[in-house]
């Protein structure tokens, strides 16, 4: 009988879920993504999560709970300690597989490598045979099929390199990304955590709701890496969170591109991570750019409405800036002109 393995649809999934997918499939197993996040999953999830848990730790345990509903035979839920050089992921991550194992009941078979590429890779071949030998002892198998999930997990950055995002690869939906970047519209830079950006719920669909406006939307996963960390080095002191600097890299970027016309900051409530980034993030734009800046933060409770008003108002802000960028005077004030 084929072995059903879960995919919880949060966290990382935004990042490497082309290449779990693809390796377990290469397996022989039958992959199951846990459904987009909807007000059920959300439920689940802050009520199996202790209270000063941040939402996407929240919605990921509600992601668990959809596959455990499905009765998968196993869950990947890899411990993730690093995955650059030097640099950390946030302490959440680490702690994510037992605080999954105590908060949920009847959990199935869990597999949960980890992985801490902190001081070099050299374990990733141990961590490819210790989750492949789950499937199959054959070894040659298993190592074709991490080359094969390699293989897709580099298309699929290399499409983000391109401009297109996770978003639109993960569903399959590459031609209005595609048709985004070939309209040369005003673009917004999106900064935030992939899980917060790419989850139409938790974002409320925020990137729909900027492209509806005839905006394109500029994210970290589609920047070039090399720019993000020539602009990430510049700090005074080295970003040692790879979060951090993919969003300050970005931030720092973008806000000295003529086609950026604004940016916003989508951070989560009870994210130690975002309060200090945002913070260093806003204070650089307020000082060195004009361009218009909002931060958003979302918890369990935030209403639809209150964040489409201010989505508004920040696309209004931007159309206005574009209308009358001209009229500026030098001292920064609206000179009117008939
Ligand atoms: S970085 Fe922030 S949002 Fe992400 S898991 Fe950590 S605390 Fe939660």
């Amino acid at each position: 009988m084929t072995a059903r393995v879960g995919i919880p649809r949060g966290l990382l999934y935004y990042y490497y879920g082309p290449l779990w997918t693809k390796f377990f499939k290469c397996l022989d197993a039958e992959v199951i993504i846990s459904a987009p996040t909807n007000k059920k999953i959300v439920e689940m999830g802050v009520k199996n999560t202790v209270d000063e848990a941040c939402l996407p730790v929240k919605v990921y345990h509600g992601h668990v709970m959809d596959l455990v509903d499905r009765k998968v035979d196993y869950i990947f839920l890899p411990r993730l300690m690093s995955v650059y050089r030097n640099e950390y992921i946030c302490p959440k991550f680490c702690g994510l597989p037992e605080m999954v194992n105590h908060s949920i009941k009847k959990l199935p078979i869990m597999i949960q490598p980890t992985i801490d590429f902190r001081k070099s890779k050299k374990d990733l071949s141990k961590i490819v045979w210790e989750v492949g030998s789950y499937f199959t002892k054959d070894i040659r198998k298993i190592e074709g099929a991490f080359q094969e999930a390699l293989k897709n997990y580099y298309r699929y950055k290399e499409a983000l390199g391109k401009g297109w995002l996770p978003i639109d690869m993960l569903k399959g939906d590459r031609d209005q990304s595609m048709h985004q970047n070939i309209c040369h519209r005003d673009k917004v830079a999106l900064l935030g955590h992939p899980y917060n950006l790419y989850d139409a719920y938790i974002s409320m669909n925020i990137i729909e709701k900027l492209r509806s406006h005839q905006l394109d939307v500029l994210t970290p996963e589609c920047m070039d890496k090399i720019v993000i960390n020539q602009k990430a080095a510049t700090m005074d002191k080295k970003m040692f969170w790879s979060f951090g600097r993919k969003i300050i890299g970005t931030a720092l970027h973008v806000m000295e591109q003529e086609e950026v016309r604004g940016i916003i900051y989508l951070s989560s409530f009870g994210c130690g991570l975002d309060s200090v980034i945002a913070d260093i993030v806003e204070r650089r734009i307020r000082r060195h750019s004009n361009k218009p800046f909002a931060l958003l933060t979302l918890d369990e409770h935030t209403g639809e409405a209150g964040m489409d008003t201010r989505i508004e108002a920040f696309v209004d802000m931007i159309k206005w800036r574009r209308n009358h960028e001209n009229y500026f005077s030098t001292h920064g004030q609206y000179i009117h002109t008939h």
